[in-house]
């Protein structure tokens, strides 16, 4: 095999038999480029052209206006690509069309897993762990400090508190990325309340690409008069990415939904919930130990601290910083 070389930057770059591939980063030269979902930190530097992602994610881009001669990929999926080189594509469980990338090579096989969520949600079933020799695995969460309570339980302190806040005359509002989180409140909402849910016109765009993607979400978007007159009613959730005055003469009391919230303080909110879209520490840990890599990179996030306790037990682990490089075979 003509070798392999892993570097590190803003993503990911593999250089494996004569071809280069960068993942979630800036192509270089002649590159192809993967992305792993329609983030913005994952495709700020999305290329016109030789970009590959999954079908979702290229029409969560064009409802965002990003365009691009792309080729998409279905879960499943595989490209042949160069002298005998495999790249097929799972779910990572993060968001809508967020995918795992898988690398074979003459019997070698890389795992890139992107943003990686192995748990099931009310939206998306959880990752699958895939069997590797190399993974790279996210590690936004890659302290053990960082434990989420049972999905379950945090679905239904937000429901407590929105009824709460309704009960007390006030409109319960979230302030959550438009990708991901807000179609998870809304489905919160849809399955064990009865109230009707009002969103923003960005968080209405994306939701709709969820809904053609068979997932049923049923809001109303403010952009609509049937949205203002909910608001003005009272009796409602509100979704958006950003905090905005509501067109309603009732207080409006702010939510953030987020993984940061087990350890950092809102004060500017009226309430937060640990909901996040990654696994934890534990879930990071099994999807390792289920994967049975002979080697594992950590990249993103508690990188360095991740790969380090790793390593105390006992598993071969280092980590991808900006500046790293290694040629291995
Ligand atoms: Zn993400």
């Amino acid at each position: 095999m003509g070798g392999l070389r892993i570097t590190g930057g803003s993503g990911l770059v593999l250089e494996i038999k004569d071809l280069r591939l960068v993942f979630d980063t800036k192509p270089i030269g002649s590159s192809i480029q993967f992305i792993s979902h329609a983030h913005l930190d994952h495709v700020y530097s999305l290329s016109l052209k030789n970009a590959v992602m999954s079908e979702e994610t290229a029409s969560i881009l064009n409802t965002i206006g990003r365009r691009g001669e792309w080729t998409t990929l279905k879960y499943g999926g595989k490209l042949r690509v160069g002298d005998g080189l495999e790249i097929s594509m799972k779910s990572s469980g993060h968001v809508l069309g967020s995918s795992q990338y898988v690398i074979d090579a003459d019997g070698l096989r890389i795992v890139y897993t992107g943003d990686l969520n192995i748990y099931d949600t009310i939206v998306h079933r959880g990752a699958k762990p895939i069997e590797s020799d190399i993974l790279i695995i996210e590690s936004t969460y890659g302290l053990p400090y960082y434990r989420f309570p049972n999905r379950e339980k945090i679905y239904a302190d937000i429901v407590k508190w929105i009824l709460k806040t309704i009960s007390s005359d006030e409109i319960p509002a979230f302030k959550v990325y438009s990708l991901g989180k807000s179609q998870e409140i809304i489905r919160i909402v849809n399955t064990y309340l009865d109230i009707p849910v009002v969103v923003s016109n960005p968080v209405a765009r994306i939701s709709e690409k969820y809904r053609e993607y068979g997932i049923s979400l049923d809001y109303i978007p403010i952009s609509k008069v049937e949205g203002i007159e909910t608001l003005k009613q009272g009796e409602c959730v509100y979704v958006s990415s950003f905090r905005e005055e509501l067109p309603t003469s009732r207080r409006t009391r702010w939510a953030v939904a987020t993984g940061w919230a087990l350890r950092y303080r809102y004060p500017n909110y009226n309430a937060s919930f640990p909901l996040s879209g990654h696994s934890d520490y534990d879930g990071l840990i099994r999807y390792i130990l289920e994967s049975k890599p002979k080697q594992v990179y950590t990249i993103y996030g508690y990188a360095r601290e991740f790969s380090r306790s790793l390593r105390s037990r006992g598993i071969n682990a280092n980590f991808i910083s900006e500046a790293y490089q290694t040629t291995l075979y």
